[in-house]
């Protein structure tokens, strides 16, 4: 039988672990359910900014977060070929005084490690591993998840967390229809001892360029170095987390660009790499008692560094949501929705705009990046941009 108030949870990513961590801390009680076999985030590394640690410190994890993340010292822009750099800016220190929590850099197994501990220490056996959710029906008040293997649960709602190829989002709303944006992003890690003294830096770089774009920062109290790139081309259009490529095939990609991009490269451990899709946003996410969040119903291009952000922030107000309106689910989810999807369609909107000018062809010369750099990528100019993301407050939000 249904438990009362039971809310059912598919995927223990950081979405659906930041809602865990949300209800449970309002007092509900929740089962995540996770087809993985441990809880081990993909080796890549993620920014949080302002808006995110907002969030999680309001979940108690400010601590947890000191003992992984790195504060970049400084942010710095570099020509793609010359190495000419540029001083961005000051993105710890300044954003933690601007808006009261800092920007982190962060190891996603470690962000995902601490958020799984935190919900276990509320409720340990709430994390279900093996569980590969194959489909969810709703009847007399109740939803009910079947998994892979022939076992279901029940529960009073179900949150579909379950990532960018959500089968929570399938079942609701039918297959959805992604277009190939052109561009593939790549993803490794490099062991910092293994890097050179001078590219040891507590630094973010971004490596401005044509058909192209290199960004390396580092994570785990600055121990591995994570780095991402972004190169037109239309030869690979898997939307994937575990798709390897070779150092050959990266390197290649990045052909022409400056020696330090290519140290870099030859010394990541695996690459991996991910062909950029858009998808235009839903009108709905919710269907009675089930509901989505975070890259299930409002993936975006990582031209904003907010996909992550947005799960987290949409963990928040979704919990907030249910413990108001709890025995109203049309309100509870009618409300959540209100409140989320203009902010995150901003979002994908934004990213996707990001995306065509991050590699314009005219950036192949050096007066154009330095002319660019001028334009787009001083503090003024960065925080009249961000200032609507980074300032936003998830935790005071009316509910
Ligand atoms: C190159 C790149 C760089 C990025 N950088 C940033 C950044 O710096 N900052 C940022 O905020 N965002 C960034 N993002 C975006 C961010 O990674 C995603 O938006 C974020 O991971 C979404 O979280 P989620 O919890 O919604 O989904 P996911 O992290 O995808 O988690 C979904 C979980 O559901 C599980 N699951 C899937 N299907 C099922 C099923 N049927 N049954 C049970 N479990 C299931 C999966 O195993 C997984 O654990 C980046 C993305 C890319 C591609």
């Amino acid at each position: 039988m249904p438990n009362k108030e039971k809310i059912i949870i598919i995927g223990g990513g950081i979405g659906g672990l930041a809602a865990a961590l949300s209800l449970l801390k309002r007092g509900l009680d929740v089962e995540v359910h996770e087809q993985a076999s441990e809880l081990k985030e993909v080796g890549a590394g993620i920014q949080i900014s302002s808006n995110g640690t907002r969030v999680l410190y309001a979940l108690g994890l400010e601590e947890a977060l000191k003992r992984v993340q790195v504060l970049p010292s400084r942010r710095v822009i570099r020509h793609w070929s010359s190495g000419e750099t540029w001083n961005w800016f000051d993105l710890g220190a300044i954003t933690a005084q601007r808006y009261g929590t800092p920007h982190v850099m962060l190891h996603r197994g470690d962000l995902q490690g601490l958020l799984a501990e935190a919900v276990r220490a509320a409720k340990p056996d709430a994390v279900k591993l093996n569980r590969r959710c194959i489909g969810i029906s709703t009847e007399n008040g109740h939803a009910e998840v079947r998994f892979e293997g022939g076992e279901s649960v029940h529960g009073t709602y179900v949150i579909g967390a379950d990532g960018i190829h959500s089968k929570v989002r399938a079942e609701l709303f039918g297959a959805d229809k992604p277009q190939f944006t052109g561009a593939v992003a790549w993803r490794g890690l490099v062991p910092m001892e293994r890097l050179p003294e001078r590219l040891q830096q507590m630094q973010g770089v971004n490596w401005l360029g044509p058909h192209g774009h290199v960004l390396h920062y580092p994570v785990r109290r600055g121990e591995i170095m994570n780095f991402i790139s972004f190169v037109e081309r239309d030869d690979w259009q898997v939307e994937s987390w575990v798709t390897q490529g070779t150092k050959d095939e990266l390197a290649n990609d990045f052909r022409g660009w400056h020696a330090d991009v290519h140290e870099i490269i030859s010394r990541i451990e695996t690459p991996y790499k991910w062909a950029m899709m858009v998808r235009g946003p839903m009108a709905r996410w919710s269907k009675g008692r089930v509901t989505l969040l975070g890259d299930a119903c409002h993936p975006t291009l990582p031209f904003l560094g907010q996909g992550g952000v947005m799960a987290i922030e949409d963990g928040y107000i979704v919990a907030a949501c249910l413990a108001k309106y709890l025995d109203d689910p049309a309100r509870a989810l009618a409300r959540y929705e209100d409140i989320r999807r203009e902010r995150t369609a901003t979002v994908v909107r934004k990213s996707h705009e990001n995306r065509r000018s991050a590699f314009s062809p005219a950036l192949a010369d050096q007066s154009a990046v330095a002319v660019e750099v001028a334009r787009e990528w001083q503090q003024e100019r960065v925080r009249e941009r961000m200032e609507w993301l980074y300032a936003y407050d998830a935790t005071g939000v009316a509910i």
